[in-house]
C-alpha cells in the first residue's frame, strides 16, 4: 500500500443512480476503512468509477484507458495503482446483497489488467453493527 501513487475505486453502477460516492472518498481523505493502511501524509491520488452496469464488462475497458492515458502522461505503471472493489459490490448491505459478477470483475481486473485489487472501501458503523448482529451475512 505504502508504495501506490494512484487509487481507483470500482463502485456499482446501479448504487451509485442514488449515492455521489461522497462517503467513499471522504473515508479515503480520512483514511479511514479499507483506506486506513494508505499513510496519511502521501500525495496519492483518487479516482472512482463504476463498473457500468452488470455484467460489469465495461470496467475493463475503462481501466485500460486509464492505463494507457495514465502512463502516457504521468509515466505510472501499474504497479503502482491499487484497485477497490467498493464495499457495497464487496459486502452485504443495505444496498442488497454482494455482487453476484464480483468474481468476474476481479478476473478482469487482477487477471486480464494484471492490477491490485482488495475489497472494500468505506466502512459504515451501522453496517458493521448490523453485521455483527448477524442482519447482514459476513462473507
Ligand atoms: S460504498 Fe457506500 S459510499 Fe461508497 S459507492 Fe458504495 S454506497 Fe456509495
Ligand atoms: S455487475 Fe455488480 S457492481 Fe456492477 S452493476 Fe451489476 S451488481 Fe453492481
Amino acid at each position: 500500500m505504502k508504495d501506490k501513487q494512484y487509487i481507483v475505486v470500482v463502485q456499482c453502477h446501479i448504487v451509485k443512480e442514488r449515492c455521489s460516492a461522497y462517503l467513499c472518498e471522504h473515508a479515503f481523505a480520512k483514511r479511514s476503512g479499507a483506506f486506513s493502511k494508505y499513510p496519511e501524509a502521501s500525495p496519492i491520488r483518487y479516482l472512482s468509477l463504476t463498473c457500468g452496469g452488470c455484467c460489469g464488462r465495461a470496467v475493463h475497458r475503462k481501466l485500460s484507458n486509464l492505463l494507457k492515458q495514465i502512463k502516457k502522461k504521468e509515466n505510472i505503471d501499474k504497479d503502482k495503482i491499487q484497485v477497490h472493489l467498493s464495499s457495497c459490490i464487496s459486502f452485504d448491505s443495505y444496498h442488497g446483497g454482494v455482487c453476484p459478477h464480483k468474481q468476474y470483475l476481479k478476473t478482469l481486473i487482477c487477471e486480464k489488467l494484471g492490477l491490485d485489487c482488495i475489497e472494500g472501501s468505506r466502512i459504515s458503523d451501522l453496517t458493521e453493527k448490523r453485521r455483527q448482529e448477524g442482519l447482514y451475512k459476513n462473507d
